[in-house]
């Protein structure tokens, strides 16, 4: 039986960002995951020279997963979109009024809408999130907005800066925070793809000594006394540490829990909210309308983007755009999604298919696995287990009104800190909680 001091389970971005806070504080570590390669939703795939994201992918730059990248030293190059681009309404293209003079100049609303609009996103940065409580996103667009139009293309900024559209569960304050973020901060779009943030990332914890073992899957985290004590692997090996980190999906941690009755889990796996998306990615030999490389829905809930506009993912001169229709927990209807994804690009960029080079559509992905809603019963998700010593949560959905990537590294850092505070609490009672198996 091997010996560590910790065990994380899951190689994405809030795995890898455990491990490395562990290994940081001299920690014995052991990461495992199950498919081929580290990097989870975080990965990306060569197809025919460039470079596809599992969907279109931005590094919020005011966010914590950015925070985290910087200070452990990664090279983010890339670029940052600027947001002058195209509004879909009703079949056919406007100027986004995304700046002051698009603003004016937009033929999407009258001068009420204008002033009410321009007002809102002038003072968006003074709006006190944290004050906004239990507020839905409906519920304080509509106190907060009575344009019509003006509401729908607020609705449209935030649900592309969370990619969430159900404004009837999600809560306002972390809604609006990301969008302060965003309209301040800006994303970055990465060269490389975010495969260069996740392998940067594994290089970093193998430096620091974490061992990564691709192509292991965790089937159960072993129990002693009430506490973590290793974890059992699917071809039947233990692995001993009494801490363990979880950096998997809620549903996934249940089932390496088997006859745990351990009610906090239960409710985070039954209570979250899944947010999905249907993504179309595309490889294009050229950009039929050249100077269009960004357009939102506002009718509909879609998004088109043009990352090689900024960042470089292809050596041949290729470009890659991503296409996404957002969907809700029901889900969407994949050949549809994909009929409307291919008519979006046919209206703003008519005659594309001539230029296709390589396509992969994703009918259903799962962009984070719950956020900050009405639903939830509780305090906020981990970072420790209520009922099990020993066991921290990492991952999507364990943000503290973090979102994304953010809610991933930002769980990591407090799943990491909480598990070194257990350790350090319990040699101070004279019980090592390390090797206890
Ligand atoms: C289409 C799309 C667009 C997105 N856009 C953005 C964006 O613009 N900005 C942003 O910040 N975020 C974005 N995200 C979200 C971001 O990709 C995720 O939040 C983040 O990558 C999740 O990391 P994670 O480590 O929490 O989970 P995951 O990446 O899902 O990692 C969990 C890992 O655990 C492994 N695993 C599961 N069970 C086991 C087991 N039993 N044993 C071992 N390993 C196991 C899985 O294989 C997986 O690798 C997007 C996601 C998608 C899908």
């Amino acid at each position: 039986m091997q010996t560590y001091d910790a065990v994380v389970i899951g190689g994405g971005i809030a795995g890898l960002v455990s491990a490395i806070e562990l290994a940081k504080a001299d920690k014995r570590v052991i990461l495992l995951e199950k498919t081929g390669k580290a990097g989870g939703r975080g990965g990306s795939v060569i197809t025919k020279g460039a470079v596809f994201n599992l969907g279109g992918h931005a590094l919020f730059k005011e966010g914590e997963a950015f925070a985290a990248f910087r200070e452990y030293g990664l090279r983010l190059k890339g670029g940052s979109p600027k947001t002058d681009g195209k509004a879909i309404w009703r079949g056919g293209i406007a100027p986004l009024p995304g700046t002051a003079l698009g603003l004016l100049a937009s033929p999407l609303l009258g001068w009420r809408g204008k002033a009410q609009l321009g007002r809102l996103l002038v003072g968006l940065q003074a709006v006190r999130t944290q004050e906004l409580g239990h507020v839905t996103l409906r519920e304080w667009a509509e106190r907060t907005i009575h344009d019509p139009m003006a509401r729908h293309i607020v609705y449209a900024l935030l649900r592309t800066s969370t990619y969430c559209k159900e404004i009837d569960f999600q809560l306002a304050g972390p809604a609006i925070r990301q969008l302060q973020r965003v309209l301040r901060g800006g994303v970055l779009y990465v060269d490389g793809g975010w495969q260069s943030i996740v392998t940067q990332l594994q290089e970093k914890a193998e430096r620091l000594g974490v061992t990564v073992s691709v192509g292991t899957k965790a089937a159960e985290i072993l129990r002693l006394n009430g506490a973590a004590a290793g974890v059992r692997l699917a071809d039947g090996q233990t692995l001993s540490a009494a801490g363990v980190i979880a950096a998997v999906p809620p549903a996934e941690l249940v089932k390496l829990l088997p006859g745990a009755e351990i009610a906090a889990l239960r409710r985070w796996r039954d209570e979250a909210r899944p947010i999905a998306s249907a993504c179309l990615d595309l490889c294009l030999k050229r950009l039929p309308v050249p100077d269009r490389h960004f357009a939102i829905g506002l009718d509909q809930p879609v998004f088109f983007t043009n990352h090689s506009r900024v960042s470089k993912l292809s050596d041949n001169g290729t470009i890659v755009v991503h296409l996404i229709k957002y969907n809700d927990l029901g889900g969407g209807h994949p050949k549809e999604d994909e009929r409307l994804l291919e008519r979006t690009m046919e209206l703003l960029h008519p005659g594309w298919r001539d230029a296709e080079v390589a396509r992969r559509y994703l009918p259903s992905i799962t962009v984070a696995y719950d956020y900050a809603h009405t639903g939830r019963s509780g305090p906020p998700v981990g970072p420790d287990v209520p009922g099990l010593r020993g066991l921290c949560v990492a991952g999507d959905w364990a943000g503290h009104d973090e979102l994304l990537a953010d809610a991933s590294a930002a769980s990591a850092k407090r799943a990491a800190a909480a598990l070194l505070l257990q350790a350090r609490t319990a040699q101070t009672k004279g019980r090592d909680i390390y090797h206890v198996v």
